[in-house]
């Protein structure tokens, strides 16, 4: 095995990933080093490489967090996995698994969790380290490109539309039809909710609607708030993908009485919420992080089982930089997959 490695690196925020090569990292005892075959590009990588979240990550880093390979070689601890499995690298890096977060399986809320791409190095690279309690085995017969988006665009809206506490028959308002946006569209139908999509870009809503949306609302021609009032009485719940604080706005304006905003875009910033609208209504306002390893097993089974199947487009890994200014300007449709070699 060589001893380098091709990588992008983020060296200054706001610039673009320096691609180079450097050292392939060594497993500690509880970790595996994994040769990975593909990254998905996460709208959390371009606000990584900005720095344009209230923490920052610490320069120099890799980002990425859906990576999916083999793994390579197991530190001397590691009993559960061997080398050639196939596994997933997300988000979670590792968690501390004694906090209160972590003994009653919340740890996607640990306080001392480190996070690929971000407080570690992430999976912009040939190989990544991964926490071998945390690197998640691929169920078969998922191909890596196809797991690839799960490991965080998918758990994230499986885990976002849960906390809507929506049911099979009730009307969920998706809002943003990115890469998180319509994987949701997916689990929500898997779910057996009535979707209404909501995207200022006509291509995107063409794509819900391919993916199985009920109803799609441009938000540049139509006020959504009025509309699905209009429609339908008002949604049961509302999931915002959008990378847009108006949007969060807009999403609650959609809900009916008792209805739940679940909130999973991380635009910076704040949103105005009127207060009489959320008491008189009865809105409840959830915040979704990423999602446990039960969600993510979950979520990973669904894309197997075939009720999940992420649009894909493949570049090599010297597009990242081309890929993250094309999320910015809102120019992918569905998930970007870079390849390693
Ligand atoms: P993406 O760029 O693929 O998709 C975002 C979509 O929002 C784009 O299609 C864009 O056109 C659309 N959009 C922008 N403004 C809009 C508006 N006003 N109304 C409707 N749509 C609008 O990004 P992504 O990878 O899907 O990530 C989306 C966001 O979710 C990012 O902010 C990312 O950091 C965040 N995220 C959060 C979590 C979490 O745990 N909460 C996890 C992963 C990603
Ligand atoms: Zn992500």
């Amino acid at each position: 095995m060589a001893n380098t490695m091709k990588a992008a690196i983020a060296e200054e925020f706001g610039k673009p990933l320096q691609l180079k090569e450097v050292e392939i990292p060594q497993p500690q005892a509880e970790q595996v080093l994994v040769k990975l075959a593909v990254s998905g590009v996460c709208h959390t990588d371009v606000h990584a490489a900005d720095g344009d979240w209230p923490v920052k990550p610490n320069i120099p880093f890799i980002p990425g967090h859906e990576g999916v390979g083999h793994v390579a070689e197991v530190g001397s601890h590691v009993t559960h996995l061997e080398k050639g499995d196939h596994v997933g690298i997300p988000w979670l890096h590792t968690a501390c698994s004694r906090c209160e977060y972590c003994v009653t399986g919340q740890e996607n809320f640990c306080p001392t969790q480190e996070n690929t791409g971000y407080s570690v190095n992430g999976t912009f690279a040939e190989y990544v380290l991964a926490d071998a309690n945390h690197a998640t085995k691929i169920p078969q017969p998922l191909e890596s490109t196809d797991a690839a988006p799960i490991l965080c665009a998918g758990v994230t809206t499986y885990r976002g539309l849960k906390e809507t506490h929506t049911k099979p028959g009730d009307w969920v308002v998706i809002s943003g039809i990115g890469g998180l946006g319509h994987l949701a569209v997916q689990y929500a139908k898997a779910m057996g909710l009535r979707v209404i999509a909501l995207s200022r870009t006509p291509k995107k809503l063409e794509l819900a609607q391919e993916l199985g949306a009920d109803k799609t609302i441009n938000v540049s021609e139509t006020d959504p708030g009025q509309a699905v009032q209009d429609q339908i009485g008002g949604a049961h719940g509302a999931l915002v993908t959008a990378v847009s604080t108006q949007a969060f706005h807009q999403a609650v304006s959609t809900l009916q009485r008792s209805g739940t905003c679940s909130m999973v875009g991380l635009p910076p910033g704040e949103f105005p919420l009127s207060i009489f609208e959320v008491i008189l209504k009865g809105i409840d306002i959830q915040g979704s992080l990423v999602g446990t390893r039960a969600d993510l097993r979950e979520a990973l089974q669904f894309a197997a089982e075939g009720h999940v199947k992420p649009a894909i487009e493949t570049q090599p890994l010297e597009a990242v930089n081309a890929t993250m200014e094309r999320l910015k300007k809102g120019e992918v449709n569905g998930r970007v997959v870079l390849t390693m070699s």
